[in-house]
């Protein structure tokens, strides 16, 4: 889905948008790099310079509650947002905490988990943690350097 549908469907629902909130909404659904609150701030600023982080927040929110993004969150790291809500998974760097996207449809996984439990399951979580090609070539530089 797009921008300007997420905008129609909302507006249809009473929810208002200002400009700035179309500019993270715009920007979230535009990139796969997980952003943070903080870093969707610093990038809607610098076309919008009046925006508060509360605006950030608020919109994430909203825009979370309705179902059009995801939030990661991981124990006591800032929690990164998704603008990408359908089924996917995710690949954490445990030394720099970048989050990948991993794309493989599990659904024969649900169906099995049905067999064996009876449960009638209605979706399901998961993500896998590692460390990135980045930090591990600043790794094998380091043991190098020794
Ligand atoms: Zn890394
Ligand atoms: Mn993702």
């Amino acid at each position: 889905m797009d921008a300007i549908q997420i905008l129609r469907q909302l507006k249809e629902k009473g929810v208002r948008f200002t400009p700035q909130r179309q500019a993270i909404l715009e920007y979230l659904l535009g990139t796969d790099t997980h952003p943070t609150a903080e870093e969707i701030y610093q990038h809607v600023r610098a076309k919008f310079p009046g925006v508060s982080l509360g605006t950030i927040y608020n919109t994430l929110n909203m825009l979370k509650e309705h179902g059009y993004i995801l939030e990661l969150s991981y124990g006591d790291m800032s929690s990164r947002f998704d603008g990408h809500a359908k089924n996917h998974y995710h690949v954490v760097c445990s030394e720099c905490s970048k989050v990948v996207d991993f794309h493989r449809p599990l659904l024969q996984l649900e169906q099995e988990a049905e067999q064996k439990t009876d449960f009638q399951i209605s979706g399901h979580r998961l993500e896998f943690y590692g460390i990135c090609p980045e930090c591990r070539k600043k790794r094998i530089l380091i043991k190098q350097a020794d």
